[in-house]
């Protein structure tokens, strides 16, 4: 079958034929319709230290996808051939303590699709029944190629309940967009997003927040003033994985003010903790998606209206993988789709 792999240790990512994927008692066999690069599948193209550190070679990648059932292992019930399906990208263990308590999220011996296992971009994936998820007939195929990616701004934003509060997004990559865009519509006040990144402010600003500015030319302060904030920010979701931007957002929160974390920062940032215990903050780390009540709740925000078509700025048919890498890394984009029928 037709492949998207990193074939070799260095930069870069390879079209190649590999054998079809071997299927479990427990496993479905999905042929993928459409798939998304995630900043993860850039690290693996550009092969930084962690993918270096991280990638088994030669490795199948990608894990944002959707496609129909077209085979079931003999142990699987509730799903059938033709089902349109996505699937949570984390493998979990199901006998440590946090997966026999429901817990799924907090395995700790979690593996990752397209990361330790074979990945999504390809003709067919295997993945295990229990990790698959069946999209809703009006669902589009493009909005469930990036479940994945939606689901951690799901996750991230209704950590902390929104209503009536404000909010401060930092980074306004393709998550924190759709994390903004996720608050304003369960009923946050004021939703501020920050980027220094003009193509990206400007997709933000097409999503509906309140405020979407360049912290290179704008200060966050001023912003607050202009929209009669005298206190701060009551809910923090940093998206960025930059520390200053996390150090701003420190600075700008109100005293019991609660922050999720999701942007991956270098190790060591230095930060005021002052600020922290002082505000009475509270912090909380997120790794991907709550199985599987985020995903529920991506069908129901979706059905209830939230419209997201716009961070699907860029579509193309996989033989053209190298542009959309190409455009991916240039930051001039949103969610990048590679079609796998055309
Ligand atoms: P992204 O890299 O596309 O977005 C990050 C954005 O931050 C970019 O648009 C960048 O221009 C912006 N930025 C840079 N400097 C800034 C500053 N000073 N202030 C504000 N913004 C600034 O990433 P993404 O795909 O949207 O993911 C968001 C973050 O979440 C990344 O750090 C990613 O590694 C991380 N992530 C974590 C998980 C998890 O499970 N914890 C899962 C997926 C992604
Ligand atoms: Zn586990």
């Amino acid at each position: 079958m037709k492949s998207l792999a990193k074939q070799l240790p260095k930069p870069g990512m390879w079209m190649v034929d590999n054998p079809m994927p071997e299927m479990g008692h427990n496993d479905l066999l999905i042929k993928i319709r459409k798939t998304a690069i995630c900043g993860t599948d850039m690290h693996i193209y550009n092969w930084d230290e962690w993918s270096q550190n991280t990638i088994p070679v030669p490795m199948i990648v990608g894990h944002e996808y959707v496609g129909e059932v077209v085979d079931i292992g003999s142990e699987v019930v509730g799903f059938k051939k033709g089902d349109r399906v996505s699937g949570e990208g984390h493998i979990t263990c199901g006998h440590c303590r946090n997966c026999r308590a429901g817990r799924r999220h907090l395995c700790r011996n979690t593996t990752g699709v397209g990361v330790n296992r074979q990945g999504a971009f390809a003709e067919y994936l295997v993945i295990p029944a229990f990790n698959a998820f069946k999209i809703p007939a009006n669902i589009s195929d493009d909005m469930a190629a990036i479940f994945d990616p939606f689901g951690n701004a799901v996750h991230t934003a209704l950590s902390f309940d929104l209503v009536g509060e404000d909010v401060l997004v930092t980074g306004a990559g393709p998550i924190g967009i759709m994390a903004a865009a996720v608050a304003r519509h369960v009923g946050a006040r004021h939703v501020v997003i920050t980027d220094v990144n003009e193509y990206r402010l400007e997709l933000a600003r097409k999503m509906g927040v309140s405020r979407a500015i360049n912290v290179q030319t704008t200060s966050l302060k001023e912003v607050m003033s202009d929209l009669g904030m005298t206190e701060g920010f009551d809910i923090g979701l940093e998206m960025s994985g930059v520390p200053s931007a996390f150090r701003d957002m420190l600075d700008k929160m109100n005293h019991g003010g609660k922050i999720a974390m999701l942007g991956i920062p270098p190790q060591d940032v230095s930060i005021d903790w002052n600020k922290v215990i002082f505000k009475g903050l509270t912090i909380k780390g997120i790794y991907g998606r709550e199985m599987f009540e985020t995903w529920y709740k991506m069908v129901s925000l979706l059905q209830s209206g939230l419209d997201l078509r716009p961070i699907i700025t860029h579509q193309m048919p996989v033989d053209d993988f190298q542009s959309g890498f190409e455009i991916m890394g240039s930051g001039q984009s949103g969610k990048v789709i590679l079609d796998w029928n055309s």
